[in-house]
């Protein structure tokens, strides 16, 4: 019996958007989902009940980070993940992958693992597939992601298919580690913006027995439209009864663009990072707070919004960004986490109403070109 399964409940009649409900030994979550990220065993200013309450039903955690500090043998002493961060909801983990290749130093590939330096205090660290692995079985996530060779891009054609079959190699050697019946594994796909080797990779991918299948390796740079065309270069090789999940993904018209393309999980820092920096995401586009307009507005950031910084005014939360004040990023967080579930509900209702291509011409329009002001 698989850990984690998704069952299918709708797909809209003119897009690849699907509708579903992911079950998971901490509990269900319907999709499409949008995962709060949780590095450090916490999303950054937002307490455990807030992210109920704001809707968020799955979050993420990471390897490295975790691994790094406070180290995963402590977190199993301290009864895993779960019990360590308070969150008893459904958890998945990070590999270390995308983090060995963005925060570490002097890092070095071979077949066998990477080694590198510890951004935290420069110790020499080795991370292989079975030592990531073992880390996450100690954190004790619902889902485990694999080892994955993450590069740079662009980059010259021989060294994306070098990564992408080391991917592959690796993804093997997790799943043949693994020893947890309560954790589900998922694949992830690699190959840069090459649309043939994404399509290898998939396929390669799908003969194993993995619970759900990643696409990772985007959102580094490239155009939103390669990275869309990439999607659509993947979905069709994987399994259509397993869960799909962009990795590190995106901007409020991003997961709509990929949920038309039958992706059902996102993750992304962006409404906790850009929270912290007074930017605000909304229905009718983003908000930059501490712009000197919002200084005597009394109106909130949206009428509509049920959380707690929409019982304030723009002119106090500009003001508290002014003053330095700690509340405004976290109001802001709360917002954007807010505004990030509302946004994948209303996909998913749209989805089961058949209409998800009205919605999407009214996305497109709102965020393309990127409204701001
Ligand atoms: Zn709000």
């Amino acid at each position: 019996m698989p850990a984690v399964t998704i069952q299918l409940i709708a797909e809209d009649p003119n897009t690849q958007a699907r509708a579903g409900l992911l079950t998971t030994p901490h509990g269900e979550v319907p999709t499409p989902a949008f995962m709060p990220v949780g590095t450090q065993a916490t999303v950054k200013g937002v307490t455990v009940d807030q992210l109920k309450q704001l809707g968020a039903s799955m979050i993420l955690g990471n390897t490295y980070h975790l691994g790094l500090r406070p180290g995963h043998e402590l977190i199993r002493s301290l009864g895993g993940l779960h019990r360590f961060s308070g969150w008893d909801g459904p958890i998945l983990t990070d590999s270390g992958g995308f983090q060995i290749f963005s925060l570490a130093q002097l890092t070095k590939i071979t077949e066998h693992g990477a080694t590198f330096q510890s951004h935290i205090d420069g110790r020499a660290i080795e991370l292989t597939p079975e030592h990531s692995i073992d880390i996450q079985e100690s954190l004790g996530s619902d889902v485990a992601m694999v080892l994955d060779h993450v590069i740079a891009l662009p980059n010259e054609p021989a060294v994306i298919e070098d990564a992408m079959e080391r991917s592959i190699r690796w993804a093997k050697r997790c799943l043949e580690h693994a020893s947890r019946e309560d954790q589900a594994r998922f694949a992830i796909v690699q190959g840069g913006l090459d649309p043939e080797l994404r399509r290898q990779c998939a396929q390669e991918m799908s003969k194993e027995d993995f619970e759900g299948f990643a696409i990772g390796g985007l959102s580094v740079g490239e155009p939103p439209a390669e990275m869309y065309k990439t999607i659509e270069a993947t979905i069709p090789y994987l399994p259509k009864a397993k869960p799909r999940y962009l990795m590190g993904v995106g901007t409020p018209i991003d997961l709509v663009e990929a949920i038309a393309r039958g992706v059902d999980m996102f993750d992304c820092v962006m409404p906790t990072r850009n929270g912290r920096n007074a930017l605000a995401f909304t229905a009718t586009g983003s908000m930059k707070l501490r712009n000197a307009k919002f200084r005597e507005d009394a109106r909130p950031l949206e009428e509509d919004c049920p959380c707690p910084a929409c019982r304030h005014s723009r002119a106090y939360i500009r003001h508290l960004f002014v003053a330095g004040e700690m509340l405004g990023p976290i109001l802001l967080s709360i917002h954007n986490l807010t505004f990030y579930q509302r946004l994948v509900r209303e996909a998913r209702t749209h989805i089961q109403a058949g209409t998800y291509s009205a919605f999407l011409d009214q996305q497109r329009q709102i965020w393309n070109p990127p409204q701001s002001d």
